[in-house]
Parts: structure tokens; C-alpha cells; sequence
């Protein structure tokens, strides 16, 4: 990738488009092209294929899908199947047909089986049932990898995948219903502390376990690939470290400075008890983690402050 390369960003406005564009304008990367939502629908074909048809990007980072915490998959599996569906399938096959160098697909970690061994090794997808939870946005996730796979053996099409764990950081999703654990909590937490709140309720045991990924490392990481890794089999992105909801919950009460007392919700689903990645094989391409949770969660709360008070 050269640093006048025509890259296009999907989900630019997203937790992790924003990372990538980050990352990219600090690497000095000078053409970067992006739409909002309003300007090109990529759940719209035709419009898929006009964008690509005339601005034939160079290299492509599949950014934009429909994501959601634990209550969100559970409750609109169609949404999130159906989406992200057309969405990979719109914008993979205008990629191939434009001659797009090469792409990449943002998959997650809820591919991997329910019950997987941990750390969880790249080559056990499809190996066991996945959790139910969040099955309808998994099943679209492995339908993209198998996509980028097959564009591969026949076209020939550079489209690599990547495995993300849990991300959390700036322009992530606070809504109270939609969010993942993690910005959903600092939201919880930051209200009860300024309402004075005795008690915050959190969902399920506390007892699952989640690996936390800090975006901005993300974003390295997938322009670190883009620049180095041209293997259509799978590469997971962690932190290769993992906490429980109990030791997040008060990791974030520390952070916001919340003193009340946490009550558990055990009416609330779970989810998949572990899912920490092995992340063997990026750290042995050279790519390694830099945020701790600690220092992630902090800077993460400035920014919800800060964004949340101007909006
Ligand atoms: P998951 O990793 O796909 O299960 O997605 P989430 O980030 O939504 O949930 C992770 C874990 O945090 C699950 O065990 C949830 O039950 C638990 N959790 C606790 N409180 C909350 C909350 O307020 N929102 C969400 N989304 N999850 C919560």
C-alpha cells in the first residue's frame, strides 16, 4: 500500500472506521475516501456498484456492519443476519469486480464456537455450535470469511480476515438497550454517581470472562495487516488477556468513582462463559497490543464525558 494509495474506509463513523481512518491519516496515508450513510447505502447494490465503478479504490477496509451487545443480537437476529449479509456481499463483489488490490473484512470473535478451548485458536471455527445469543450476526460473520475465502481460490482476490475480540473505545455505541458490556457500564456507572445512586444493577452472574481490546490498537493492527499479511486464513486480534464481568464492573466503578454497591441482574443471559483469543500467530508477525484495560477505561470515560456533555 503506497502512501497516495486510493483506500476506502466503510464505517468510517463507526468505533472501528474511526480507528482505521485514525491510524492511517497517522501513517501519512493522503487518499483516503469515505461516505456516510446517506451518501452511498450499502445494503443498496446499485449504489455499491456506481460508488466502485467510479472511484475504483485501490484497498478496501470492511468497517461497516450492524453490531450490538448481548440484548440487541438477542432480540433483532433477523436485522443483524440480513444486514450484514448484504452488506459484505454488496460491497466484496463490486470489490472484486472494480479490481479492488486488496480488502479487509472485519469478522469477531462470536464466530468461534460456544464452548471453545481457550485461548481460542484461529482453526477452531467451525468446529462446535455457536452461542445462541448472538448466532444470527456469527453466521453472517463466517458467511463473509467463507465469501473472502471463495473470492480467493477463483478470482484470485487479495481479501484477507480479521478476528477481533471485544473492542471498546471513542465513538463506540452508549445506548442503554444496543451497547456492549463495557460502554454500556461506564454510562450506568457515571449516572448513578451523578444521581447519587445507592446501587447499579449489571446483567447476568458476573462470572463470564471478556478479553478487551482498546479500538486504537485495532486500528494498528488492521493497517499493520493491510501492509503485511496476504493470507485468505483467518488472524485473530487480542489482547491475549481477559477479565470477568465482576472485575470490569469494578474496574469501572473505580474509574468513574462510583462508590454505591453493584447488584446482579442473573435475569439477564450470560452469553458464552469465556472467549479470550489466542493471539499467537499476529504476535509472531510483530504486531503486539500497546493500551492497557486501566489506562483504556480511563481515557475512554474522558471522552464519553466530553462528548456526551456537548451533545
Ligand atoms: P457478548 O460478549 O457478545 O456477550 O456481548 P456484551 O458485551 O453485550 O456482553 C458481555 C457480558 O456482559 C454478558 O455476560 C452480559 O450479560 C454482561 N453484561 C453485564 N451488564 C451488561 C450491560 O449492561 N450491557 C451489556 N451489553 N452486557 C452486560
Amino acid at each position: 500500500m503506497e502512501k497516495n494509495s486510493k483506500i476506502y474506509v466503510a464505517g468510517h463513523r463507526g468505533l472501528v472506521g474511526s480507528s482505521i481512518v485514525r491510524e492511517l491519516e497517522r501513517k501519512r496515508y493522503t487518499n483516503i475516501i469515505v461516505r456516510t450513510h446517506d451518501e452511498l447505502d450499502l445494503l443498496d447494490p446499485i449504489a455499491v456498484r456506481a460508488f466502485f465503478e467510479t472511484e475504483r479504490p485501490e484497498y478496501v477496509f470492511l468497517a461497516a456492519a450492524r453490531v450490538g451487545g448481548i440484548m440487541a443480537n438477542n432480540t433483532y437476529p433477523a436485522d443483524f443476519i440480513r444486514e450484514n449479509l448484504i452488506v459484505q456481499t454488496n460491497v466484496l463483489h463490486e470489490a472484486y469486480k472494480s479490481g479492488v488490490k486488496k480488502l479487509l473484512f472485519l469478522g469477531s470473535s462470536c464466530i468461534y464456537p460456544k464452548l471453545a478451548p481457550q485461548p481460542i485458536k484461529e482453526e477452531y471455527l467451525m468446529t462446535g455450535p455457536l452461542e445462541e445469543t448472538n448466532s444470527a450476526y456469527a453466521m453472517a460473520k463466517i458467511a463473509g470469511i467463507e465469501m473472502c475465502q471463495a473470492y480467493h481460490r477463483q478470482y484470485g482476490c487479495n481479501f484477507i480476515s480479521v478476528m477481533p475480540t471485544n473492542l471498546y473505545g471513542p465513538n463506540d455505541n452508549f445506548s442503554p438497550e444496543r451497547s456492549h458490556v463495557l460502554p454500556a457500564l461506564i454510562r450506568r456507572f457515571h449516572e448513578a454517581k451523578m444521581s447519587d445512586a445507592p446501587t447499579v444493577t449489571v446483567w447476568g452472574t458476573g462470572a463470564p470472562k471478556r478479553e478487551f481490546l482498546h479500538v486504537d490498537d485495532l486500528g494498528s493492527a488492521c493497517v499493520f495487516l493491510m501492509e503485511t499479511y496476504d493470507d485468505p486464513s483467518i488472524i485473530n486480534i487480542g489482547t491475549g488477556e481477559d477479565v470477568t464481568i465482576r472485575e470490569l464492573a469494578e474496574l469501572i466503578a473505580a474509574t468513574v468513582g462510583y462508590n454505591g454497591k453493584i447488584v446482579w441482574d442473573k435475569t439477564k443471559p450470560d452469553g458464552t462463559p469465556q472467549k479470550k483469543l489466542d493471539v499467537s500467530k499476529i504476535h509472531a508477525l510483530g504486531w503486539k497490543h500497546t493500551i492497557p484495560l486501566e489506562q483504556g477505561l480511563a481515557s475512554t470515560y474522558v471522552w464519553f464525558k466530553n462528548s456526551f456533555n456537548s451533545a
